[in-house]
């Protein structure tokens, strides 16, 4: 033994679940389901996989056993295998590897696999009983995501079939009741945490401390906004970048003494760009050259996600700008300090009206937590809450789970994939069941797209979309853009509308920025836009100018380059399909037919569709849920007069105050007649009556009137 194997040995043994092993393994034999749960850094991730592959070592059945452990994020599931290899004094792919979308890394004696849920769902779609398995670890299932909750419904259904099986579930925080429950009161066992001490500050004692200018957010409103207001002597700012401005002036304001990374809570994309840009403009430390900008978020290439484990250099400061993908599982061993902008963005879904919201809202009690406990991991830290203690006393404990709050139409195409039955029967037995109308407004939008038959069986075209791991109005245009031969456009737009928006718009400069996309516009199409530009960047790319390209277009470099590899990873899963000849390259299903182009993304997106009603200066647009929406200021169809269509497709629409939509394309009555819906006879009744209806709601007012 190395010495520093002995020493990553030592430190192994002074976490707190090591104190537990025996009691773990011991619990773990006698019962098909154990639930560990444990504070953050007790060493459950890490360490609870490797008990138990080491104890199937010992036990001389390291040759048969097989571990998975499941992750909510790539991100997590990529750096937690590397660290269990290199604790293990091993490289990753020997005996513990990991699977995400796109990547791997897995031998023949990998025994220990860590993965995504996706990864997981997958494998049951082939391998219903998970043959050969002998262990599957389901980690931070307190997070409640979607695909989690589903999983634990089939692995319930698995269970009586496979005896040997065992079933741990592991979670952060204190809601393993629910959970037990569900298993029949299946054993529960506390890890006691450690952690090093983290000094939690509230923005009253951020004030205080400092007595210093900090803009509070608007919303504080109902919390004592205005005692907030008048502790800082400041009117608040303008809404939009309001996020960005709390956490500038907090970073200015608060006292890091010390060294050590300082990690900042965010919502997302806009708010990390828009402070990146205030910290451009007016640097830290006076000197940028003493401070290291990062950013992390889900829409990031997962290489450049990993930078944030990087230590500087000497006297460099290193800030993480995140969003809450690493709130859990991850240790950035150099942060001493945590700043928790106390939101996040949230999807919400009103079955009502059919329509996903996206609104930044605050966090619960329990993020919260996890935010804090990103500081204190492997040194003492420092936690800022930026809002008002007696806001986090308002906080709802747990955050609702995801499957309450998200359309169900993969999931419901899932079930049916996997052949679980009648839907809305399986999804009754869920922890916590999602609405009725939920579900019958997936199902009812799957038998729409062609998808599910009146019956609710798979048709031919549903079966081909559960062989892709996208939504199905992007697996049907990649499907039918593979028939038509123009597979090359369609998979860049597929792409681009999987990635973060390509197009920036950085908010002093939104006008410039929108003015550079229209450029690419010439046919009211976000998406048809989206192709010309990734096109003139293939062109640059060559020339080793694409990032010249994307500064001077307000395109984003990171997006285009996803967009890349998407592009590859759908063609490569489209050859596994008969669809696609396997002579094929994407270069010779290049094919431009604009029509054709507009013709994919019809058959793509509807139902998503609206009416273009002219008036004599501009124009408004209706849908049938929702009456008048509007379109996002980036859209080339919101910057001209007059579209000379009647309708345009949408990919996406979303409740903020008023229901907006994101990337349209305007398509004509015979297009929508002919690509809208399925192929598939029988539905092409159904859109048409669809159509005459979507006809008779909007001539209504004018024959009114
Ligand atoms: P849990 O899953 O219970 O939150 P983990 O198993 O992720 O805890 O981590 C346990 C401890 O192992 C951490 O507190 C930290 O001390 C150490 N650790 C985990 N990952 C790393 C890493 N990549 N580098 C250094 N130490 C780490
Ligand atoms: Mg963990």
């Amino acid at each position: 033994e190395s010495p520093e194997g002995r020493k990553m040995l030592e430190l192994r043994r002074s976490l707190p679940a090591y104190k537990e092993k025996d009691a773990l393994l011991t619990a773990i034999s006698r019962n098909q389901v154990v639930i560990i749960s444990g504070e953050t850094g007790c060493g459950k991730t890490t360490q609870i996989p490797q008990f138990i592959l080491e104890s199937e070592i010992e036990a001389v059945r390291g040759a048969v056993c097989s571990i998975i452990c499941t992750q909510p994020r790539r991100i997590s599931a990529m750096s937690v295998s590397e660290r269990v290899a290199s604790e293990r004094g091993e490289k990753l792919g020997e005996s513990v590897g990991y699977k995400v979308r796109l990547e791997g890394m897995k031998g023949r004696d990998t025994r220990l696999l860590f993965c995504t849920t996706g990864i997981l769902l997958r494998r049951l779609l082939v391998d219903r009983n998970l043959k050969g398995v002998t262990h599957v670890i389901v980690d931070e299932i307190h997070e409640r995501g979607m695909n989690e909750d589903f999983l634990l419904i089939v692995l319930k259904d698995l269970l009586p079939r496979r005896p040997e099986l065992r079933l741990i579930l592991m979670s952060a925080t204190l809601d393993s009741e629910l959970f037990s429950s569900y298993f029949g009161r299946a054993q529960i066992i506390h890890v006691p945490g450690f952690t090093y001490p983290v000094r939690t500050h509230f923005l009253e004692d951020v004030l205080e401390i400092t007595g210093c200018r900090l803009t509070p957010y608007n919303q504080i409103d109902d919390y004592g906004q205005e005692k907030m207001w008048k502790m800082s002597k400041q009117a608040p700012r303008k809404r939009k970048s309001q996020i960005a401005s709390v956490v500038e002036d907090a970073l200015k304001a608060a006292d890091f003494n010390g060294p050590g990374a300082i990690l900042v809570f965010m919502t997302g994309w806009d708010d990390i760009n828009s402070l990146k840009e205030k910290l451009h403009a007016n640097p830290l430390l006076g000197d940028s050259s003493r401070v290291l900008l990062l950013a992390c978020h889900g829409s990031m290439a997962s290489s450049e996600q990993r930078l944030i484990f990087d230590e500087p250099e000497d006297g460099v400061r290193k800030i993480v700008l995140a969003t809450n993908i690493a709130e859990t599982s991850i240790t950035i061993n150099d942060v001493v300090f945590v700043l928790d902008c106390g939101k996040a963005k949230e999807t919400s879904y009103d079955a009502l009206n059919n329509t996903p919201c996206l609104l930044p809202s605050w966090i619960s009690k329990v993020s919260a937590q996890q935010r804090r406990g990103r500081a204190g991991r492997v040194q003492p830290g420092e936690c800022y809450h930026l809002y008002p203690r007696c806001v986090y006393d308002a906080f709802a404990e747990y955050q609702l789970p995801e499957i309450l709050r998200t359309p169900l139409q993969s999931l419901c195409l899932q079930i049916k994939s996997l052949n679980l039955g009648s839907i809305s029967e399986f999804l009754s037995r869920a922890l916590q069941s999602p609405e009725l109308l939920a579900v019958q407004n997936a199902i009812e939008y799957l038998k729409i797209i062609g998808a599910l038959d009146e019956n609710e069986n798979l048709t031919v075209l549903g079966r081909y979309l559960t062989m892709l791991p996208v939504e199905p109005k992007l697996g049907k245009m990649l499907l039918v853009g593979a028939i038509l031969n123009c597979l090359d456009p369609v998979l860049t737009i597929v792409s681009g509308l999987s990635v973060r928006d390509p197009f920036l718009t950085p908010f002093d400069k939104k006008d410039l920025a929108e003015a550079a996309k229209s450029q690419f516009s010439r046919d009211y199409s976000d998406h048809l836009a989206l192709v010309r530009a990734y096109e003139g960047w293939k062109v640059a790319e060559r020339d080793f100018a694409g990032y010249d390209y994307c500064w001077k277009n307000f395109l984003s470099a990171q997006s285009m380059k996803a967009i890349d590899s998407l592009r590859k990873e759908f063609f490569s899963l489209l050859r596994d399909t008969d669809l696609v000849d396997a002579n094929t390259t994407t270069h010779n299903a290049w094919s431009y037919d604009e029509h054709l182009i507009r013709a994919v993304i019809c058959y793509g997106l509807y139902p998503g569709i609206c009416s273009v009603v002219h008036n004599e200066k501009s124009f408004l647009l209706k849908t049938m849920e929702d009456g008048q929406v509007l379109l996002y200021s980036n859209s080339v169809n919101a910057r001209e007069p007059k579209i000379p269509y009647p309708w345009l497709v949408f990919n996406e629409k979303i409740k903020v105050n008023s229901v907006f939509l994101r990337d349209s394309t305007a398509v004509s009555d015979s297009m929508l007649l002919l690509f809208g819906g399925s192929f598939s006879k029988g539905t092409l009744d159904g859109h048409l009556t669809m159509l005459g209806g979507y006809l008779e709601f909007f001539m209504k007012p004018a024959i009114a009137e």
